[in-house]
């Protein structure tokens, strides 16, 4: 069975305190209702991770991503962070290629595909973000699109790597408009991307990657969502920083 996975992405909001006090509220509330094969993740600004890590010890179900992290191991590259001082203090996972780098910050699939490798190297399990824009689903290039994401940003990696990842399916016209997919439309997104990971490495392979949906997933369409064959989870922003909304998704898999 793949893991099911609800994943918070606070972007850059939450002063050090709000983060510790939201961190803490959630895992209050869901501390004993993750069960069999869930997890549930929270990926920080760099400012909580230390603090988040302490504070999930003792809950083997929750950990704490970061939301990018750099592509070279070191050296001189002022503002940034390695994905080994990520893992460095506890951390787990890290998004990468979310579609506001990709806009915001000029993040390529080639790049992503760096970023990959290091945070692989270092022992962080990345969320790789991929999803098509509203005129690219307009246009019908959308099937397109998401497979060039998947070949050019990773689908370089060997089987055993490949394992190592989640996948985030993240259409960038549901991303914090309070759009969301319909269940049909991401449940043929998620199945197109479980049959592209098959045909590259192995149905087995397919079977066993957790595919997330994100993009406006709030506790009212999670249950459908998540209910779907293909989604296994979600990667959720608004909602993840009020800590009865974030632990209200993470208990649809009870
Ligand atoms: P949203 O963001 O849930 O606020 O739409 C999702 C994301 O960007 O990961």
């Amino acid at each position: 069975m793949r893991k099911k996975i609800v994943a918070g992405n606070w972007k850059m909001n939450l002063d050090y305190n709000e983060g510790l006090s939201l961190f803490s509220e959630v895992i209050n509330i869901i501390k004993d209702e993750i069960t069999g094969t869930q997890e549930a993740v929270v990926c920080s600004p760099f400012i909580h991770l230390h603090s988040l890590v302490q504070l999930a010890k003792g809950y083997d179900k929750v950990s704490v991503g970061a939301q990018n992290a750099h592509q070279a191991e070191s050296g001189a590259y002022t503002g940034e962070i390695s994905a080994k001082q990520i893992k460095s203090v506890g951390a787990e996972y890290v998004i990468l290629g979310h579609s506001e780098r990709r806009q915001y910050f000029g993040e390529t699939n080639e790049l992503l595909a760096k970023k990959t490798d290091t945070a692989l190297a270092n022992g962080l399990k990345p969320i790789f973000c991929i999803g098509e824009t509203l005129q690219e689903r307009e246009a019908e290039t959308h099937f397109d699109i998401i497979k060039s994401q998947l070949v050019e940003g990773i689908f370089h990696l060997d089987e055993a790597s490949f394992g190592k990842l989640v996948i985030a399916y993240e259409p960038v016209w549901a991303i914090g408009t309070g759009v969301t997919a319909t269940s049909d439309q991401a449940q043929e997104i998620h199945a197109f991307i479980r049959q592209e990971i098959a045909a590259k490495y192995s149905p087995a392979v397919a079977d066993a990657t957790t595919i997330l949906y994100g993009g406006s997933c709030n506790p009212k369409n999670a249950a459908e969502l998540f209910a779907q064959a293909d989604i296994d989870g979600g990667l959720i922003g608004g909602a993840s920083l009020k800590s009865r909304d974030f632990a209200d998704i993470v208990k649809v898999f009870n």
